[in-house]
């Protein structure tokens, strides 16, 4: 594996998953496709709306805003790093960092533990319509006491992608790992994904999507020119490893399975993305979260705009469909070949570059803003 091949994709992955949450966070609530058609024309949104958020001051922002799905994976990269700097359990040093995520949702500053230097970043002290199985899950956690909910939301799925990011890195340098947070093979990666979405997502399909997702992420950045059918084998394989994994899981596991076959088949029907991703679902839930992204990614798999354009188009959740799609395809193209248009309008550009290269690096670095 070449080096900066990887850390270009590593950047793409994170980059890209920025770049579908923002493209899809205008028309996530609009509801309908009639209705993105009618506020961004024929086509659908196909580029980052830079106009319609408002400062407080009355002044535009220039740039495209990201929602709580980046804000939540920065976290969990934040806590992934925590756990190797602090000798932490990584699930643990991840569910600290979401307390963090938390408080810049709640204001509360004066209880923040400081561990996560992005926390202190102005926008991402800002809510960016966070979920609420998110929110009222941390709170009970932060409260002390148990959490029983039966969510399978895509809040698990939207954030996981930096854990195969770390996995896929420092995996071959387990002498440079804490013992506890050590991540010696892919089941590590997977285990961990799981975990890090069950944190506030309990129902089966809430994190097997997410194990599954980063299983294949974790893959494609040890092949330097994935093909299309490369990523296919992948998800077979993901499949197998979390029968394995979680044999008491069947029922989810197929459900989950069955739901990708379907999209595997409509990649090749001749209707439209809009109508094939209505078969789908409309992403609320992590199944067909990652079922939105497979479609985009197996069907657009070297043309990461069409991707884009494609996973945000319908009337469902679009900025996580967006996002996941983008922390796939990302990790297929690099982030040289995302087009330059996204990046220059994104929001927080160069603080979730600079995320990707200490994920690369395995510690958390200094960071000076617009210092790139
Ligand atoms: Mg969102």
């Amino acid at each position: 594996m070449d080096k900066n091949k990887q850390l270009d994709k590593i950047r793409g992955s994170l980059v890209g998953g920025a770049v579908g949450d923002a493209l899809g966070y205008p028309v996530e609530f609009i509801g309908s496709y009639m209705g993105i058609k009618q506020k961004y024309g024929e086509h659908g949104i196909t580029q980052l709306d830079t106009t319609q958020w408002w400062l407080p001051d009355g002044g535009k922002n220039s740039k495209a805003w990201v929602s709580d799905d980046t804000q939540m994976t920065l976290f969990t990269a934040c806590g992934l790093l925590n756990a190797k700097s602090q000798g932490k359990a990584p699930k643990y040093a991840i569910c600290e960092a979401y307390i963090e995520w938390l408080f810049t949702q709640i204001g509360w500053k004066s209880r923040r533990f400081s561990d996560c230097w992005i926390g202190h970043i102005p926008e991402l002290n800002n809510r960016r319509a966070p979920g609420n199985t998110c929110i009222t899950a941390l709170q009970t956690i932060m409260n002390g006491k148990e959490l029983f909910n039966n969510s399978k939301g895509c809040g698990g799925i939207m954030r996981t992608a930096p854990v195969a990011l770390y996995g896929a890195v420092w995996r071959d340098k387990p002498e440079n790992e804490n013992p506890e947070g050590r991540i010696s093979n892919i089941n590590d990666v997977d285990i961990l994904a799981a975990d890090a979405a069950e944190i506030t997502h309990q129902h089966p399909l809430g994190w097997l999507p997410s194990a599954l997702e980063t299983h294949v992420i974790y893959r494609l950045l040890q092949n330097d020119n994935p093909m299309v059918e490369d990523f296919k084998a992948y998800l077979e394989e993901g499949y197998e490893t979390l029968e394995e994994l979680y044999p008491k899981e069947k029922k989810a596991l197929y459900e989950l399975m069955t739901i990708i076959e379907k999209v595997l088949l409509l990649v090749d029907s001749k209707a439209s993305d809009v109508e094939n991703i209505e078969k789908i679902g409309e992403g609320w839930v992590a199944e067909e979260t990652l079922a939105i992204a497979i479609y985009c990614t197996v069907k657009y798999f070297d043309n990461f705009e069409q991707a884009m354009i494609a996973s945000v188009n319908h009337c469902g959740d679009s900025d996580s469909t967006g996002a996941v799609t983008g922390n796939i395809l990302g990790a297929v193209v690099g982030y040289d070949a995302i087009p330059e248009f996204f990046k220059t309008d994104l929001e927080l550009h160069d603080v979730i570059l600079h995320v990707a290269d200490d994920l690369w690096r395995g510690e958390t670095t200094k960071y000076e803003r617009n210092k790139r």
